[in-house]
């Protein structure tokens, strides 16, 4: 396998400058997300690590060696779209056995045998003589990805593959995609703007914004000390509160009026204070009143106001309150994220 460096990756159409000085280390066997909102320039990074893109400026290295000047048929990777690009007038088989059929080095038995491993590993050796057309979503979504599996690629590439499926199987194919990503240990990059996916699947997540990294971190890190506003309130469902907060002797207070004891330095005055609806004690502390309540199934949502501020928490299903209500909340210290309100980079 093959792990993959991008050394101050600059993409430019035109004018239009899509990335900016990129810099990312996937190691040989690692599973990464390229995470971030539509037009970020997640496909363009993944493009250019396939070849089909040449970098306006940096390098691209797998295992060490640029491959700038290598073509994508010479870089050993396999990929899979979101609209998976099968042949619809060829048979399963025939889609499988493609890339092998260019390459010219195998006899069809060959070919044959190497498709029914990897139809065997996603389940869909049965429908090996049917035509795309005969095969669910889901069912044409394993087809692409043994099309790019049965080179023995030593990076897979996959592009919002999940995207097309509905729900429920999305969810099936996210965990069979994970594990078949351990038991092949081939190295992966994957492009979502879905934070569950990314969150779910991925080793390590790279969130982008207007082609700029903004942090490339594990899921837990990612969601436990995201380091500035955007990264904090992209990741999340239901996504963390904000508060405007000023700096007091010894701690913060919002709501013009709640002070809460906790150490941290900074000479700013103007912070943001974060906080994840979860993470929300309820029953004592502060007085708020009940503006919205949605039961979800599980737990239920609750927008609290106070001093004309809003902001959520979740409690569990049992808990009994209605629209309208006193509710004391606490906000736990150590569960705050900070920021500068300025900068809008994490403080704490
Ligand atoms: P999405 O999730 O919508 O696919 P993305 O993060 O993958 O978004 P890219 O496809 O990488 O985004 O595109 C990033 C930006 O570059 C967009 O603003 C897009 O319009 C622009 N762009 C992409 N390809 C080209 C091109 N060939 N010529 C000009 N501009 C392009």
């Amino acid at each position: 396998m093959s792990s993959i460096t991008i050394e101050g990756l600059y993409k430019n159409f035109g004018k239009v400058e899509v990335l900016k000085n990129l810099n990312l280390e996937i190691k040989d066997g690692e599973f990464v997300a390229l995470l971030g909102p539509s037009g970020c320039g997640k496909t363009t990074t993944l493009l250019s690590i396939a070849g089909i893109y040449r970098p306006t400026k940096g390098k691209i290295l797998f295992n060490d060696k640029l491959v700038n000047d290598v073509l994508p048929k010479d870089r050993n990777i396999g990929m899979v779209f979101q609209s998976y690009a099968l042949y619809p007038y060829m048979t399963v088989l025939e889609n499988i056995i493609f890339p092998l059929k260019l390459q010219k080095k195998f006899t069809f038995k060959q070919m044959k045998e190497k498709a029914l491993q990897v139809a065997q590993l996603v389940q869909i050796e049965h429908f090996m003589d049917r035509k795309p057309g005969q095969l669910s979503g889901g069912q044409q979504q394993r087809v692409a990805l043994c099309r790019a599996l049965i080179k023995e690629p030593e990076v897979l590439l996959l592009d919002e593959p999940l995207s097309n499926l509905d729900a429920k199987l999305r969810i099936n194919m996210r965990g069979e995609l994970k594990r078949l990503q351990k038991e092949l240990g081939i190295t992966t990059v994957f492009v979502t703007h879905d934070q569950i996916e990314a969150m779910t699947m991925a080793d390590r997540i790279a969130v982008m914004q207007d082609g700029v990294l903004k942090q490339y971190s594990t899921p837990d890190e990612l969601y436990g000390k995201p380091k500035d506003l955007s990264v904090a309130g992209f990741i999340g469902s239901p996504p963390m509160n904000f508060l405007d907060a000023v700096k007091t002797e010894h701690g913060i207070k919002v709501f013009k009026d709640y002070e809460i004891e906790i150490s941290f330095d900074t000479s700013k005055k103007e912070l943001v204070l974060g906080i994840r609806p979860e993470d929300i004690k309820i029953g004592e502390g502060i007085d708020t009143e009940v503006y919205i309540l949605e039961p979800l199934g599980r737990e239920k949502l609750i927008t609290l106001s106070r001093n004309g501020y809003k902001f959520k928490a979740l409690t569990s299903d049992d808990f009994s309150i209605d629209m309208g209500h006193k509710l004391k909340v606490k906000f736990p210290p150590n569960k705050l994220h900070i920021f500068d309100k300025e900068t809008r980079l994490r403080i704490i």
